[in-house]
């Protein structure tokens, strides 16, 4: 006789997914109930908002019904979380209902806050959700000339490449459309160097200044003044635009905090190689809603899926499953269009950039299909 036991995951996005897909590889539906509980009807394949500004890809291939991306044998619930009790082991949604588990993984990513950068909203733009990448789209190509600033709004953000491979695609963009001569491109970085991977910086502010593109570091955004089109840093520093694209500030979801589970940034800390949160060996956090020091990616979470999904496997089997997560991740960067550089890092192995190659431009150009069909299936 089998005692069935419960496995409830909060969030529909790429950890949540691939979690629960993996998961249902690895045990009999007999021993563990799979669910998942998520708000979102379309799931978005994020990293594509870098190209889709530019017209690179289309974006109807980036969005699917997140209903259809779920294993047989998970049960996929559309609800909002609005409250965790780690105490009592339950979890309660908006329509009033509440659910028990016996293993819990919080994967609700985080969101947007633009609302934390006074003179932000109205004003900048971005291209970190659909909506967005579409509307700068239009944007850019009305824009004949004169500065552009891009850069964060605060240090911490969804893959922290994302703005130096847009910056590359920008430049690209111009010079097809025969107005690069006409454009200052400004570059804002929070750190003392372009990227916050040293060596990656190197390699990057290379071919920033072989491309003409200026570079301001040490800019950390304070606010963003529309009336004298400026953007000022904390550091004293005020640079004019003509359009300014800003990568909105990031916090963790509210149901975190108003759980008591962190404070006002809505990151969960988290054990960094078994991913569970404090005393409780039953709550496990992944993904963007974590405070690990790795990369918000991804890859990250795919990685970390893979990790608990062994782990709650073999707990479920009577077993104890030894290995740890090591914080690996991976990402392929663009540089320009045909070309881009693969960055493979962990806790104790640095990332590095040594060669542009047209390969890994054509494995992130066509990521969105290897992620939809093998790995949010959990088959990766
Ligand atoms: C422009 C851009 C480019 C990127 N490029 C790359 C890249 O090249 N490589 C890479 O690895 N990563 C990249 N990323 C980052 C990657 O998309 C994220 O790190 C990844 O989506 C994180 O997965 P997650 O499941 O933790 O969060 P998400 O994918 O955001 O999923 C969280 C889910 O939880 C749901 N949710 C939230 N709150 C609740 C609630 N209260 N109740 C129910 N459901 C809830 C949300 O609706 C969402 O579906 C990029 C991101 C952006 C924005």
């Amino acid at each position: 006789m089998y005692s069935q036991k419960r496995a409830l995951i909060l969030g529909d996005g790429a950890a949540g997914t691939i979690l629960a897909n993996k998961l249902r590889f690895l045990t009999n539906k007999n021993e563990l109930e799979i669910v998942v509980i998520g708000n979102s009807k379309k799931h978005y394949f994020k990293p594509d908002g870098v190209q889709i500004p530019f017209g690179l890809l289309d974006y109807r291939k980036s969005v699917k019904n997140s209903e259809f991306l779920f294993n047989a044998g998970v049960k996929y619930i559309q609800d909002e979380v609005v409250r965790i009790d780690v105490d009592q082991r339950f979890v309660t949604v908006k329509s009033g209902k509440s659910y028990s588990y016996d293993y819990l993984a919080i994967a609700t990513g985080d969101r947007l806050t633009p609302e934390d950068v006074p003179g932000y909203e109205g004003e900048a733009k971005h291209f970190y959700n659909l909506q967005a990448a579409l509307s700068l789209k239009e944007d850019l190509a009305k824009f004949n000339g004169g500065d552009i600033v891009i850069g964060q709004a605060s240090p911490e953000i969804q893959c922290p490449p994302a703005p130096y491979e847009f910056t590359f695609l920008l430049d690209h963009y111009f010079r097809k459309r025969g107005i690069r001569n006409k454009i200052n491109i400004h570059y804002t970085y929070p750190l003392n160097r372009v990227f916050t991977m040293p060596q990656v910086a190197v390699f990057v502010d290379k071919l920033f200044q072989e491309r003409g593109i200026i570079t301001h570091t040490m800019f950390n955004v304070e606010t963003v003044d529309p009336k004298n089109k400026v953007v000022n840093s904390l550091e004293g520093e005020s640079v004019k635009y003509d359009m300014l694209i800003l990568v909105p500030p990031h916090r963790g979801q509210k149901v975190i905090t108003d759980s008591g589970l962190a404070g006002e940034s809505g990151y969960i800390d988290v054990d960094r190689h078994k991913l569970n949160y404090g005393k409780y060996d039953d709550v496990f956090v992944i993904g963007d809603a974590t405070n690990l020091p790795v990369s918000k990616a991804g890859a990250a979470a795919h990685f970390q899926s893979g990790y608990l999904s062994h782990h709650i496997a073999s707990e479920v089997g009577g077993a104890v499953y030894e290995d740890d997560y090591n914080g690996e991740c991976a990402c392929y960067t663009i540089t320009g269009v045909n070309e881009a550089i693969s960055l493979w890092f962990s806790y104790e192995k640095n990332a590095k950039a040594n060669f542009k190659s047209k390969l890994d431009y054509i494995f992130k150009w066509t990521s969105a299909d290897t992620y939809f069909s093998g790995m949010v299936r959990g088959i990766m």
